[in-house]
């Protein structure tokens, strides 16, 4: 059967419950060491159906005698008839005792012995219900449909596909139709009452889904193949469009004869009718054909490829159950690509492949993995896992033994089980016969294991030795818990193209050496170029280079540390002055770091690198993408250049305007700088950051980072020995991983996107806290964006939470050691109190020798209320400082709920001890008013002096 692709993948997304066929008559044998067609005691040889067909009321009448022989003793026979009368049951000519319910007619036989033949007739009528599948009336036409199983709504029989029976069909229909159905018409009698009656004769044995018949006024075009009468029956308008369409059909017999075996029915045909959602579908010897695909342009041709290839695989050769239905549609589906190959050549074929076959499977897939034999549900028996993923699986089967043994094994198969049933292991055992090679692996992991490889490889070259060889790795992966081990072709692009050499992928990456045929001038190797492999992905692991940057007369270049799966000496670098130039190794010996500093440079010249992993000694990788860089001079002499790259807010709380954000900076940076406003100035070049001996980069703002654009600057400035300190709301998640290696010898950043971060802890550098008053209330005094740097082992800052963070205590800022010339901070600094800003401000700023040691003042007009330690238990020492003379001062806890809990001497907080720049010190005992101890919790500590009001927040921890 072929559907509609596009409406069956609408069906299956909206309509599960709809999609054909319904899981609910199945049939399922899981063992298949006992064969169910041996198993059931008889065996029906014949049906012949005789039947009248009322086109005006939808109703039919009809006696099916059935011959049958016994196998075993049995008693009694049930077939199946749905939603039917039977009026009449005879059994060898008698009338026969029967009971006809829930769509069953079991007839008591007696006793049959094994061998014993008896005939058995059944009489009935009605209207045969249309449920998508059955009997279908149409306005000016009747259609059957029964695959899988729906034989039994317009006919009574032992419904089931591993009983197959020659069948002979006599069908009544108003005398202006013609009837098309399965074998040879060997008559139309008129009947003289405004009928006739059509006999059509099969030769051959056929399961009960494949029986059908057609019925419309129709003109038949005869053709034929060889002794083979071609008959097929178009309705009036269709007849140029199909006349074209169907001109192929002695050449697609041929093809299919030459590599399957001889055609092995007595006639081929289609009937082309409106056939409601289906495409087509293989009835044997008379396909009936969708009117869609006949439009006079061949648009249709692999439709009407794969029904008949159907003929063979499916029809002829028909699966035992429907876990096995892929040995019918897998290989009807193939043959598509079987036929492309004769009709348009290798290259159609092979772009068929990956085009209609390999992506339609992997388009469909998503990420739930199935088995081709006996997908978990029988919804999905007539899908692109048992289409389109068993068809590229025969084509891998074609790659795996090549195309004699494959043509070989397509023959013997169908030759050995022609006119019968087969199962999975049928065919397995077939390929192995004829190959000689185990299959157990392959069938194991592509037909009873689900899921779709991914591979990832490298390979390297020796054109040196006497015998030039290429070395690969081929490392699979899977998205299921299937291990798998693929033959992968491998083209060597050289003077002769060395074409589909095999490879083997498996989970463990092993080694392979192929043996150059000539000239080792080889600089291009492809794997699988041709489509073989049914894959997810391929993933090359060459040398890479990250970045190169360029400093004062030297570049410094780093790159990716080699796929670990495979062992290498180290590292050739190359370089040239054009990208054109041959480029020569630059390094006197293998490196082995992953980074290389070049001296031997001139400031203002470009220069463009490339690299190599070594292994063994003279095989080398293929040259990684080209990196270039031009080195200049680096004076940093103007001291401190403060980039702020926060977007000019609205000023609300958590959206700062640029005024505010410039306050903050000039009030926490204790000396003078030159400022860079992004929003204004854009990227500022790599020869202004050459002039700054320390770049601050501040963004305070979630909704943009602009960094990425700057890194490689940035990169170049630390490389030239400038001091860099980044601060910023999703800035180090911004910045590629390659840069954290690079210069901090991380490679993993996680952003915390919780509300939990109430500040950051140092051991090192004053605590950052959280203002209160700079954030969004709806925040609840915490920080969401903030990055984390799990592995890192030079922190200088861990993350803070009020509450049960799973963050706490992770590394949240952190500085290259040992040189301390960069930090990078995992959040904004903004956002804090500018008191424990300012003191960091100072601590790094007097490490780098930008301000004196001893130049930690606070500066005037700044004011800041902290407490240590804090956490506390059971007393806290409360520090402040306020901007002027303040007439009245108050310092008060609040607990969190707002109720106030003690306020502290005012005799510590009379105005003249607060005037000026000193800070003023309290410590608070933990007791409240009354001078009881207070609960574990968080506290407020809440100052205002004049204007100012500074609220602090402390978790008394017991
Ligand atoms: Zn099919």
């Amino acid at each position: 059967m072929k559907k509609a692709y596009i409406l069956l993948v609408i069906i299956i997304l909206s309509f599960s419950l709809f999609a054909y066929p319904r899981a609910k008559d199945y049939v399922i044998v899981q063992n298949e060491s006992t064969r169910a067609d041996s198993a059931h005691g008889f065996d029906i040889t014949n049906y012949d159906i005789t039947m009248e067909l009322d086109d005006a009321n939808d109703f039919i009448s009809g006696s099916v005698t059935a011959i049958v022989e016994a196998e075993e003793v049995i008693t009694e026979i049930v077939y199946e008839l749905t939603s039917m009368t039977v009026s009449n049951v005879l059994l060898n000519g008698n009338p026969a005792t029967y009971d006809y319910t829930n769509d069953l007619i079991t007839i008591q036989l007696g006793i049959m012995n094994p061998g014993d033949i008896f005939t058995t007739q059944v009489d009935y009528e009605g209207y045969p219900i249309w449920d998508g599948l059955g009997m279908y009336f149409g306005t000016n036409h009747i259609f059957t449909i029964s695959d899988p199983n729906a034989s039994r709504y317009w006919w009574p029989c032992y419904d089931h596909p591993w009983d197959k029976a020659v069948t002979d069909l006599h069908i009544t229909v108003r005398d202006d139709w013609l009837v098309a159905s399965n074998g040879i018409r060997t008559s139309i009698v008129d009947n003289g009452n405004g009928t006739r009656t059509h006999h059509w004769d099969c030769n051959q044995p056929m399961a009960t889904y494949l029986v059908s018949l057609v019925c419309q006024v129709y003109v038949e075009l005869n053709d034929s193949f060889g002794d083979i009468p071609i008959q097929n029956f178009v309705p009036t308008g269709y007849v140029a469009n199909a006349t074209e369409d169907f001109s192929n059909l002695p050449f697609m017999m041929e093809v299919f004869s030459e590599k399957y075996g001889p055609y092995p029915f007595e006639k081929y045909g289609n009937a082309v009718t409106s056939f409601a959602t289906y495409s087509a579908m293989e009835h044997q010897t008379m396909t009936t054909l969708g009117n869609t695909n006949i439009n006079g342009n061949h648009g249709g041709e692999m439709v009407i490829a794969h029904e008949l290839a159907h003929q063979w695989y499916g029809d002829c050769l028909t699966h035992l159950t429907w876990c096995d239905v892929w040995l019918s549609e897998g290989f009807a589906t193939y043959s598509e690509a079987v036929y492309t190959e004769a009709w348009q050549g290798y290259e159609a074929m092979i772009n068929y492949v990956n085009a209609s076959i390999q992506n339609v499977y992997k388009n469909w897939a998503g990420s739930t993995p199935h088995t081709i034999y006996n997908p978990a549900n029988p919804n999905l028996y007539f899908t692109p896992v048992t289409y389109e993923k068993a068809a590229s699986v025969l084509h891998m089967i074609r790659l795996k033994v090549g195309d004699d043994i494959f043509w070989d094994i397509m023959q013997t198969f169908f030759a050995e089980y022609m006119h019968s049933n087969v199962i999975t292991s049928d065919f397995q055992e077939v390929c192995e016969t004829v190959s000689g090679i185990d299959f157990d692996q392959f069938f194991d992991q592509w037909i009873y294991g689900s899921g779709m490889p991914s591979f990832e490889y490298t390979y390297f070259f020796n054109p040196y030795l006497a015998i030039p060889r290429i070395m690969t790795y081929v490392q699979t992966s899977s998205n299921s818990d299937t291990d798998f081990y693929l033959d992968i072709p491998v083209h060597i692009y050289g003077p002769t193209d060395q074409d589909s050499v095999l490879v083997q992928g498996t989970p463990d990456a092993p080694f392979e050496m192929i043996s150059i045929t000539d000239v080792p001038v080889y600089d291009n190797v492809e794997f699988d170029s041709d489509n073989w492999v049914l894959y997810k992905t391929q993933t090359y692991r060459g040398a890479s280079i990250n970045n190169a940057y360029s400093a004062d007369e030297q570049i410094i270049i780093f790159w990716e540390e080699f796929w670990p799966q495979v062992e290498i000496d180290g590292y050739n670098l190359y370089r040239a002055e054009s990208p054109d130039d041959v480029f020569l190794q630059i390094n006197p010996e293998i490196i082995t770091e992953t980074s290389y500093t070049d001296e031997n440079v001139v400031n203002g010249t470009t220069y463009y690198y490339k690299l190599k992993a070594v292994k063994d000694e003279g095989f080398e990788t293929p040259f990684s993408d080209v990196y270039e860089a031009t080195p200049i001079d680096f004076p940093m002499d103007q001291g401190i250049l403060v980039i702020d790259e926060t977007k000019d807010g609205n000023g609300t709380p958590g959206n700062p305007d640029d005024t505010a954000v410039d306050a903050f900076y000039e009030a926490i940076i204790p000396t003078t700088f030159t400022t860079w406003d992004y929003e204004d100035d854009g990227i500022p070049p790599l020869e202004t950051l050459a002039n700054y001996s320390t770049i601050i980069w501040h963004d305070d703002d979630f909704a943009q980072n602009y960094i990425e654009a700057n890194i490689n600057n940035l990169g170049c400035y630390l490389a030239a020995g400038g001091n860099l300190i980044i601060s910023g709301w999703k800035t180090a998640d911004y910045i590629p991983d390659s840069f954290k290696t690079d210069f901090l010898s991380i490679n993993q950043t996680q952003l915390i996107s919780l509300w939990e971060f109430t500040g950051a802890s140092s051991t090192q550098y004053p605590e950052l806290l959280v203002d209160l008053d700079k954030i969004n209330p709806a925040f609840n005094g915490t920080l969401p964006y903030i990055c984390i740097f799990p592995e890192a082992a030079n922190g200088i800052y861990e993350f803070e939470a009020s509450g049960g963070s799973s963050s706490i205590g992770e590394i949240c800022g952190l500085k290259n050691e040992p040189n301390g010339t960069f930090i990078l901070l995992g959040f904004p600094l903004y956002f804090h109190y500018e008191s424990g800003a300012n003191g960091f401000m100072h601590d790094v700023l007097a490490e780098i020798g930008e301000v004196g040691v001893n130049n930690n003042i606070v500066p005037a007009a700044k004011s800041y209320l902290i407490n240590y330690p804090n956490p506390f238990n059971p007393s806290t020492t409360i520090s402040f400082s306020v901007p002027q003379t303040s007439s009245f001062v108050t310092l008060e806890i609040f607990n969190i709920k707002g109720q106030k809990v003690k306020t502290l001497s005012p005799s510590l907080c009379h105005p003249e001890l607060v005037e000026g720049r000193g800070e003023m010190s309290v410590v608070w005992n933990g007791l409240d008013t009354s001078g009881k101890p207070v609960a574990s919790g968080i506290y407020f500590a809440r100052l205002k002096a004049g204007k100012v009001e500074m609220n602090r927040k402390m978790l008394l921890m017991k």
